[in-house]
């Protein structure tokens, strides 16, 4: 939990049944709308990553884009989108993971960063995890040193952010 996480946790909306049934969807719009939350919550990502020299902040399509563009901003790094398949022109390396029912991919240009780079990974939601730690892993194996993952919410009791330690990588939630 970070500093303003109670704070942060009040202004994320949670809409059950969407999008489909048995689902309980964090809705993060009343935060983006409410200027003094949104600079909380970046303020809470800025306290533990001012220090620690990073290199790029990579982040997860969409709305990873929406903390990971201010983050790399304000910390003087770089910005390097982690994109659903086919999104990316240029020549790819991708991760594929599955899902509940199916198959996804997630793709990284492969001139995104240096190798040796210290990166932070961002997302906006560990749910089942699948999803952050495919990103995680095509980071390393591009070259890449993930020095955390981090997310706005947290859901552990679907068992994500722990799945993810076990890989290897430490998590930061600003609420869960
Ligand atoms: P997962 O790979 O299962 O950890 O799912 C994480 C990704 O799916 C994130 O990019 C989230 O934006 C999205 N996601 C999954 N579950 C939810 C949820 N309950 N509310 C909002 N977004 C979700």
């Amino acid at each position: 939990m970070s500093i303003y996480g109670d704070y942060i946790k009040s202004v994320i909306r949670t809409v059950p049944g969407w999008p489909e049934p048995g689902v309980n969807f964090r809705d993060i719009t009343p935060l983006l709308q409410n200027s003094t939350a949104f600079r909380k919550l970046i303020e809470s990502f800025v306290h533990r990553y001012r220090e620690m020299e990073l290199d790029a902040i990579a982040s997860i399509d969409a709305r990873g884009f929406i903390i990971g563009a201010p983050l790399a901003y304000e910390l003087g790094a770089s910005f390097v989108p982690v994109r659903k398949k086919g999104k990316l022109p240029f020549k790819t390396v991708s991760e594929t993971y599955k899902l509940e029912y199916g198959h996804s991919e997630v793709e990284l240009h492969a001139d995104a960063f240096q190798q040796g780079d210290r990166i932070l990974l961002v997302d906006d939601l560990i749910a089942t995890g699948g999803t952050m730690l495919a990103a995680a892993n095509l980071i390393q194996r591009c070259g890449g040193h993930v020095v955390d993952t981090s997310t706005i919410i947290d859901l552990p009791e679907l068992g994500g952010s722990q799945k993810i330690r076990d890989a290897g990588y430490s998590v930061f939630a600003v609420c869960s």
